[in-house]
């Protein structure tokens, strides 16, 4: 039950990841959308970590425990970005399956697959300015590092510095999808919420890997 107690510290640090910066996410978002991307994380987070514990109690495996994650987290945060997390969390789960010690290779194979759930769901393309510019460059980068050998701590890690460059890059982006896209040039200069996001959230995960 060792990957179970390890994606339960990993939900943990994401909730108090996003708790810090809630508030900065909402004003981030409020520059092009409706400025509930911080509320919204949070909602999720705390009813992930709420059920990622329950589930840690009854001595769930990783897979069961990230299922219960995932769903309680895009039943209660509502949104766009909810209803993603929610298939980027059961993608993963579905890859890794209920063993001890999941591989480098299936933890990069779990986010592969969360990058094409996102995409089939939400139909964005990178460029889109949407989490999916962050997603794509985490996804392929963790892929490459675990391929040519590199352990998944600093293979993680180096991700996360991918995924962090890319969610800044998408601030000289024009919003192609989502509630963003009317108000379009509002928003150049001004970072994705949900890219952002995930890049703190794929960092703050990388600590606990650390
Ligand atoms: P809402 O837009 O419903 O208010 P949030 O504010 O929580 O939801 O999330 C907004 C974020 O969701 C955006 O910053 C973007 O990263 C992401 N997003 C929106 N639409 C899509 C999409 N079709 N595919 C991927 N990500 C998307
Ligand atoms: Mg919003
Ligand atoms: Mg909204």
């Amino acid at each position: 039950h060792d990957a179970a107690a390890t994606a339960l510290a990993a939900i943990e640090a994401v909730l108090a990841v996003i708790e810090i910066n809630a508030d900065e996410l909402g004003r981030i978002d409020a520059v092009a959308g409706d400025g509930d991307h911080g509320v919204g994380m949070q909602r999720g987070a705390r009813a992930a970590a709420v059920a990622a514990r329950d589930a840690d109690a009854r001595g769930a495996g990783v897979e069961t425990l990230l299922v219960s994650a995932a769903d309680a987290w895009a039943d209660r945060a509502g949104g766009t970005s909810g209803a993603l997390w929610g298939v980027m969390l059961r993608a993963l789960a579905a890859e890794l399956g209920d063993t001890d010690a999941p591989t480098a290779m299936a933890v990069s194979a779990g986010v592969g697959a969360a990058r094409t759930g996102i995409q089939s769901f939400g139909k964005a393309e990178v460029g889109d300015k949407t989490m999916v510019d962050a997603i794509v460059p985490f996804a392929e980068s963790l892929a490459t590092e675990v391929a040519a050998g590199v352990p998944l701590t600093a293979a993680w890690s180096t991700a996360a510095d991918a995924a962090t460059d890319a969610a800044r890059a998408t601030a000289d982006l024009l919003p192609r999808m989502g509630r963003a896209r009317p108000h379009a040039e509002k928003s150049l200069g001004t970072p994705d919420a949900g890219a952002h996001s995930f890049a703190l959230i794929v960092q703050a995960v990388a600590a606990v890997f650390a």
